[in-house]
C-alpha cells in the first residue's frame, strides 16, 4: 500500500493557505456568495501566489507539486468553494492547457502573466454540447495568418473576469485549440448565470463574433483540441475532487461541532449513538474520497496516465460531498435550513461537484468502460 504521508514542504502548503482563508475569507464567506468577489482578494491571491501555484518557478509560478496544489486548493474550499472554483479551473484547465501543450513562445508569452493572476478561463460546453464535447459547433476558418473563430460558449467559469480564454472550436481538421486575448474584437461575455450554489464564482456564457485570432495562437495542434482537452480534464477533476472533499471536510467538522453543543433530551446530539454511528459512516466515506485522490495524485506524478483515477476520485469525493453536506443539515434540523448557519450553502455548494468537468455519470462511463475492456 502505498503511503501517503504529506511532506513538510506540502504540509507547509496547507497550512499558509489555512491561515490565510482564516483571516481573508471565512469571515466574509456568507458576503462572498451573495455579492460575488471583490477584485481586490483576486489580486491578492494573485500577489501571494494562489493563482500560480501549479505552474513552474521558471514562468513565475511556485512550482507545487499536485500534491501541495490539491491541498491549498481544499483550503480554500473549506471556506469557501466559489472562490476554490475559480482557483481550480484556471490552474487545472485554462493554464494547464498552455504548460501541457503549448509552444516555447506561448509559455514565455502567457504563463508568467498567468502566475501572476491573469485569469484565464476554459471554454469547451456549448449549448448543444456538453457531456457529448465531440458534437461542439464553433468554428475557426483559416484566412491567410490568423482565424476566424465564431460560436456560443456556455457556463464559462470566470468569464466575467478573465484575461485569457482557452477556446475549442473545429477547424477542417476537427476540434482545435487557441489561446484568446479578453480585448479581441468579436468577443463578448453575457449576463452571469443564476446559480444554486458556488455563487462567488461567476459562470457566463462568451459569444464569439468573426474574432481575428493569430495563428501563432492556436495551442497544439490543429484538429488535436480534443486530445488536449480530455489530458486537462484529467488534471481539473483532480482540483474538482480536492474542491468536493474540503466541503465534506467543513460540514462534517460543522456537523460534529453543532451536535456537540446541541442538547435534546438532556443531552448533547453527539452523544447518542445513532449520531455518532452516522459519524462513523460519514468519516469512513471522507477518508475513502481522499484516499482515492491521493492515489490518483500519486499516479499523475509518477507520470502515468491518470484518466481512471483521476475519475474515480472526482466521483468519489463529490458524491460523498452531497452526501456529507446533506447529513450536516439533517444534524443541525431546522437551524440547518436556515441562513444562519453554513450548512445550507455546503450543501448547495457540494451539488455542482456531481456535474461541472463531467458528471457522475460521466465519470461511471470512464470507469466502467475500463472495466468492460477486454
Ligand atoms: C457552475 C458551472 C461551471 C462550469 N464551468 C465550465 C467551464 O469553465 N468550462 C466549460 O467548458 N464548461 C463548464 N461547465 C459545463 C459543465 O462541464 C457541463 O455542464 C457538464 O459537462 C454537463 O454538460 P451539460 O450541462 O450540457 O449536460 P448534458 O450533457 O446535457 O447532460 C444532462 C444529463 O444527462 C446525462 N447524460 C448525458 N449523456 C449521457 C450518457 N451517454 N449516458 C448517461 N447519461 C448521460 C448527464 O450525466 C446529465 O446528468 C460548467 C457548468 C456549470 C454548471
Amino acid at each position: 500500500m502505498t503511503s501517503f504521508k504529506l511532506t513538510d514542504e506540502q504540509l507547509e502548503c496547507r497550512d499558509m493557505a489555512r491561515d490565510f482563508c482564516q483571516k481573508r475569507v471565512y469571515p466574509v464567506t456568507r458576503q462572498l456568495d451573495e455579492e460575488g468577489l471583490p477584485d481586490k482578494l483576486v489580486s491578492e491571491m494573485g500577489e501571494l501566489g494562489y493563482l500560480g501555484c501549479s505552474i513552474a518557478t521558471e514562468y513565475g509560478g511556485m512550482g507545487l507539486d499536485p500534491f501541495a496544489v490539491s491541498c491549498i486548493i481544499e483550503e480554500f474550499a473549506k471556506a469557501n468553494a466559489g472562490l476554490a472554483t475559480l482557483m481550480a479551473a484556471h490552474l487545472s484547465l485554462g493554464c494547464k492547457s498552455m504548460e501541457l501543450h503549448g509552444s516555447d513562445e506561448q509559455k514565455k508569452k502567457y504563463l508568467p502573466q498567468m502566475a501572476k493572476g491573469a485569469i484565464t478561463s476554459f471554454c469547451l460546453t456549448e449549448p448543444n454540447a456538453g457531456t457529448d464535447v465531440l458534437s461542439i459547433q464553433a468554428k475557426a476558418l483559416p484566412e491567410s495568418d490568423h482565424f476566424i473563430l465564431s460560436g456560443e460558449k456556455q457556463f464559462i467559469t470566470s468569464a466575467d473576469i478573465a484575461k485569457y480564454y482557452v477556446v475549442f472550436c473545429k477547424t477542417d481538421k476537427g476540434p482545435t485549440c487557441f489561446i484568446v486575448d479578453r480585448d479581441t474584437k468579436g468577443l463578448t461575455v453575457g449576463q452571469p448565470e443564476k446559480k444554486l450554489g458556488i455563487r462567488s464564482s461567476k459562470t457566463c456564457p462568451v459569444h464569439f463574433e468573426d474574432v481575428k485570432v493569430p495563428a501563432e495562437n492556436m495551442i497544439g495542434q490543429p484538429g488535436k483540441g480534443f486530445r488536449i482537452a480530455l489530458s486537462v480534464l484529467d488534471y481539473g477533476r483532480l482540483g474538482v475532487a480536492a474542491g468536493a472533499l474540503g466541503i465534506a471536510e467543513q460540514a462534517f467538522a460543522e456537523a460534529v461541532d453543532y451536535t456537540q453543543n446541541r442538547v435534546q433530551f438532556s443531552q448533547t446530539i453527539s452523544s447518542f449513538q445513532a449520531t455518532q454511528f452516522k459519524f462513523a459512516d460519514m468519516r469512513i466515506e471522507i477518508d475513502a474520497s481522499r484516499y482515492l485522490l491521493y492515489h490518483a495524485l500519486h499516479t499523475a506524478m509518477s507520470g502515468e496516465r491518470f484518466t481512471i483515477e483521476a475519475a474515480k476520485a472526482k466521483l468519489k469525493a463529490s458524491e460523498t460531498a452531497s452526501y456529507i453536506a446533506d447529513e450536516n443539515i439533517q444534524m443541525h434540523g431546522g437551524y440547518g435550513y436556515t441562513q444562519d448557519y453554513n450548512a445550507e450553502r455546503l450543501w448547495r455548494d457540494a451539488r455542482i461537484t456531481r456535474i461541472y468537468e463531467g458528471t457522475s455519470e460521466a465519470m461511471r462511463m470512464i470507469v466502467g468502460g475500463f472495466c468492460a475492456k477486454k
